[in-house]
């Protein structure tokens, strides 16, 4: 493994990189998904350069040896646990966030004194080739090689072995990582997508509720993979939460989110097919506006959505907000334990007694009480999806809990 000094001077270089090229990196990821230079500072930097601050701090500390409690039979002998990098990883990014999922992961290879391929997504082709351009002038090419290319160059990628497979993208792919993975029984971390429920509470305050809703769903066009995907709520309220997420989307993007800097694009052409396909079969409540050839799609607000409807077949991952009905938790409940266990799961109440039943009888990567997003921020919390969504090797699974104040 790499010497503790070097993984140190690696680590000190990436963070250099952030401070230096922070226009060239804002520029790309504004050519590839129209974000502001704001937004790509708060949702992909300031986490880097934090987490490089907490290995700076804490790397000699993890990479010493840990002495343990002894028994009877080797009370006086020593013993130890010695922690040693694996090898080679494999680190493949999603183009959502594209520096924050496929660095982060990096920057824990650097620390735990490993090798590190990092092929970025091809979909953000301004980002993955200022990737390219970049990493190898501020840290050891020989050491962390960023590799560029589509399914083909991908492909021959995953046929090499590695010691460590790092994935973050949806799950249709997932699958042929792990599977390429067995070939070789390389052990892989999977974070993945799926689709993540809100539920309000009649009895909170939907206008707070709302504004923070909008904000987690039309934050980069709803391509976030903690998005909340759908509403569930009680009929009586649906149109207030309407009215409340349309007085949030004209404060946050104007009346005209189009011409509004901080409202950003839809990835690509096929995915905005896609999303609009995911539409057909739902009553628009509010938005709704596209064009194609900008990859444009207005905040827009689904009512009185069935279980059946097409959005409700998949993970969403563009700005279109369902609002379904419950009439009762109990049912909302229900719902969210038919369906595959949520990546991140959200409730708003002001009832201290409705966050821990939903709490305690649902099970998802991470929940949270009254605001959205939140939880990834908090470096001092695990994060990561429980069965379909992600494939770690912890055998248990810690539901992470956020509770925010209504203010
Ligand atoms: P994507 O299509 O860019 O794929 C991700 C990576 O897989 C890329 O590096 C790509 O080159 C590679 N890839 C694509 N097709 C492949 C194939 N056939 N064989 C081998 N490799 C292939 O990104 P995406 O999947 O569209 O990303 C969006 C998804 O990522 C959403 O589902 C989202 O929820 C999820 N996501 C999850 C997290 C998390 O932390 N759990 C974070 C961000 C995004």
């Amino acid at each position: 493994g790499c010497p503790v000094n070097y993984r140190i001077h690696q680590l000190k270089n990436l963070q250099r990189l952030f401070t230096e090229r922070h226009k060239e990196i804002a520029d790309a990821i504004n050519k590839d998904l129209n974000k502001s230079e704001m937004m790509t500072q708060l949702y992909e930097t300031l986490g880097l350069e934090g987490e490089i601050s907490l290995a700076l701090k804490k790397l000699k500390e993890w990479a010493a040896p840990r002495p343990v409690e002894k028994n009877l039979l080797i009370i006086s002998d020593t013993v130890y646990i010695h922690p040693e990098p694996l090898g080679w990883c494999c680190h493949q990014g999603a183009w959502n966030y594209p520096w924050a999922v496929t660095i982060q992961p990096l920057i824990g290879a650097i620390a735990a004194g490993n090798a590190a391929v990092i092929k970025p997504s091809e979909l953000c082709v301004h980002t993955a080739k200022v990737m390219e351009d970049l990493l190898p002038l501020y840290i050891d090419k020989e050491l962390y090689p960023v590799v560029n290319g589509g399914v083909p160059e991908t492909q021959e990628l995953l046929r090499q072995r590695f010691d460590h497979i790092f994935y973050t993208g949806n799950s249709v792919v997932g699958k042929v990582i792990m599977e390429a993975a067995a070939k070789h029984l390389t052990p892989v971390t999977l974070e993945l997508g799926g689709k993540s429920p809100c539920y309000i509470d009649k009895n909170c305050d939907i206008s707070v509720a709302c504004r923070r809703v909008a904000w987690g769903k039309y934050t980069n066009c709803g391509q976030t993979c903690i998005a909340p995907d759908y509403i569930l709520c009680d009929p009586s309220i649906q149109d207030r939460v309407i009215t409340e997420v349309k007085k949030a989307v004209k404060e946050f993007y104007t009346d005209n989110p189009k011409t509004c800097p901080d409202y950003g694009r839809i990835i690509n052409q096929r995915h905005f097919k896609r999303i609009m396909t995911l539409m057909e079969d739902s009553t628009v409540a509010s938005g709704g506006d596209n064009d194609e050839s900008d990859c444009y799609i207005a905040p827009t607000v689904l009512r009185d959505v069935i279980p059946e409807s097409k959005v409700m077949q998949e993970e969403i991952f563009g700005p279109v907000l369902p609002i379904l009905s419950v009439s009762s938790l109990d049912e909302a409940i229900k719902f969210i334990n038919r369906r595959e266990k949520p990546l991140a799961l959200y409730v708003f109440t002001s009832d201290d007694k409705i966050i821990k039943r939903m709490r305690d009888e649902t099970s998802s990567g991470g929940m949270v009480a009254n605001d959205c997003l939140v939880h990834f921020s908090v470096s001092t919390l695990p994060f990561g999806g429980v069965g379909k969504h992600t494939h770690t090797h912890t055998h248990t699974h810690t539901h992470t809990l956020v509770i925010s104040l209504f203010i």
